[in-house]
């Protein structure tokens, strides 16, 4: 009997702390990814898409800090130092007044796909319609819904987006489905035509 009730507490407090850190070692890896990707941006003179993905790496960091702040804290720490530092480094950069005709991005991976069919989980989409009047925007593509950044991409005639919240990060990302941030932008911007 005692020998269940202690495999059942292992179960409880072991399980989820285990999941939550294989959940933060794989946003940590996206974190560096987007910064990779970040750097790359800014190589080729492509400020607006660096401070993009220096920003959400930066959110993503944030979000560990927050969620799951024994995940490898100097680590986390250095990497949002970075971030910060080669943000600042991309505002003291010229950026050139002719846009230079490139190739569209793609949507970056850590974002869901904003279509008709997106998937109404948990009630979401009535929580987000409800916050789509405090929906602030705060740059092109950019919106501040509560305390967490959305941001809106578009590639190709896609759209997609990605937020902040660790409810986004931590669970929303993995089963393919927005958090009520997101659904906020998508009603406030009418993201999927009038009358949806
Ligand atoms: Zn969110």
């Amino acid at each position: 009997m005692r020998r269940t009730a202690l495999f059942i507490a292992f179960i409880l407090v072991a399980a989820p702390a285990a999941c939550l850190a294989s959940q933060s070692a794989g946003l940590m890896r996206r974190a560096e990814n987007l910064m990779d990707s970040a750097h790359a941006a800014a190589a080729r003179g492509d400020v607006a898409s660096a401070e993009g993905r220096y920003r959400l790496a930066d959110g993503i960091l944030a979000g560990i800090q927050e969620r799951d702040p024994g995940h490898s804290p100097l680590e986390v720490r250095a990497l949002r130092e970075r971030c910060a530092d080669e943000m600042a480094a991309l505002a003291g950069e010229e950026v050139p007044e002719v846009a230079v005709h490139r190739e569209e991005a793609p949507l970056p991976q850590d974002s869901v796909r904003v279509w008709s069919e997106m998937r109404r989980e948990g009630g979401r989409d009535r929580s987000g319609q409800g916050l789509a009047q405090r929906v602030r925007k705060t740059g092109e593509g950019e919106y501040e819904v509560e305390k967490y950044a959305v941001h809106i991409y578009r590639s190709g005639g896609e759209t997609a987006a990605s937020c902040t919240c660790p409810d986004f990060m931590y669970r929303a990302l993995e089963g393919g489905f927005a958090c009520k941030h997101i659904w906020a932008v998508v009603f406030s911007e009418r993201l999927l035509g009038p009358g949806q």
